[in-house]
């Protein structure tokens, strides 16, 4: 029996990624597995769903946590042959009246949405199928808080030759300034979201660009996208869509039919190409 096709959503127990998986779940040809760092929440969030007549699977993921992220790869390796479909969903964000210094902030918000999700990226791409599409859930908090770099970030930002060791050793220097207090000065935004979102955003640029470079035969999609404003625990109940109307993009292009030539290497929301 050939092995079935399966789909990953990270930080799926709630918000937009439980929505991306209820979407998978019905139009996905293969197994989808929700995953959550908390197996209390995560196993609640599977119930749900199969309360509704769908039938996710669980796997336990804390996208900061080294072994969890090995342990999931090997179980997909495993028991899949890899994965079809990554959907990089999970993200913190500060609310905006936290007091919490700025500098805390940033390492805090840095740690989760750019460095886990670009370890996560380390680990899982290798063992992304051919066919494979994976999503990176940005934001467009991360176009604005470009536009709001220096013109000297800005141009590093949007360069097609930036490699990734350029964008961490950028993003450990905003964190590494936010924390002196400087990073004004130094040109950046003082919004540690969006910087995390822009770095998510450049990072699926990048790896986009290695994947046509080292895996040209293997057809796989990558793109980073934005949900729109969606009401979750994150945005509040005053954003404007519905998780599942906020799950529309990611699902999209998560979703993209085989021998699509893309988009690949974009920033897309609303289903639509963004300039970067
Ligand atoms: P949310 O309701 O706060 O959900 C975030 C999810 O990420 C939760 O399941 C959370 O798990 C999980 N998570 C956090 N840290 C994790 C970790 N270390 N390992 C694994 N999972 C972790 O937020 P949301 O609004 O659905 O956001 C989903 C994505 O959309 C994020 O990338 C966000 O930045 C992006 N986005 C949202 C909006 C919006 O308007 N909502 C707009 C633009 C982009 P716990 O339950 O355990 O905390």
């Amino acid at each position: 029996m050939a092995t079935p096709k399966v789909a990953l959503v990270t930080g799926s127990n709630k918000g937009i990624g439980l929505a991306v998986v209820r979407a998978l779940c019905k139009q996905f040809p293969g197994d989808v597995f929700l995953a959550a760092r908390d197996v209390g929440r995560g196993t609640a969030a599977v119930e749900n769903l199969k309360a509704e007549g769908l039938k996710p699977l669980f796997q336990q993921l804390d996208i900061t946590d080294p072994q969890s992220v090995r342990a999931a790869r090997d179980y997909f390796k495993e028991n899949y042959g890899g994965v079809d479909v990554l959907v990089n969903n999970a993200a913190i964000a500060f609310k905006m009246a936290d007091t919490t210094p700025f500098g805390t902030q940033a390492e805090v918000t840095l740690r989760t949405n750019f460095f886990a999700t670009m370890d996560m990226c380390q680990v899982f791409l290798p063992i992304i199928k051919a066919g494979g599409r994976v999503v990176n859930v940005s934001s467009v908090m991360g176009s604005i808080a470009l536009s709001k770099c220096s013109a000297e970030l800005q141009a590093r930002f949007r360069s097609d030759d930036i490699t990734e060791e350029e964008l961490t050793a950028l993003m450990e220097r905003f964190v590494k300034e936010a924390q002196e207090d400087v990073h004004s000065q130094r040109g950046w935004p003082s919004t540690a979201y969006g910087v995390s979102k822009t770095g998510l955003t450049v990072l699926s640029r990048i790896h986009a660009r290695r994947l046509r470079q080292e895996r040209p035969q293997d057809q796989i999609l990558l793109n980073a996208c934005c949900p729109g404003w969606v009401r979750t625990d994150m945005a509040g109940p005053n954003a404007t869509k519905s998780p599942d109307e906020g799950a529309v993009t990611p699902v999209y292009l998560a979703m993209l039919p085989a021998g699509a030539e893309g988009p690949h290497g974009q920033f897309v929301s609303e289903k639509t190409v963004q300039p970067w």
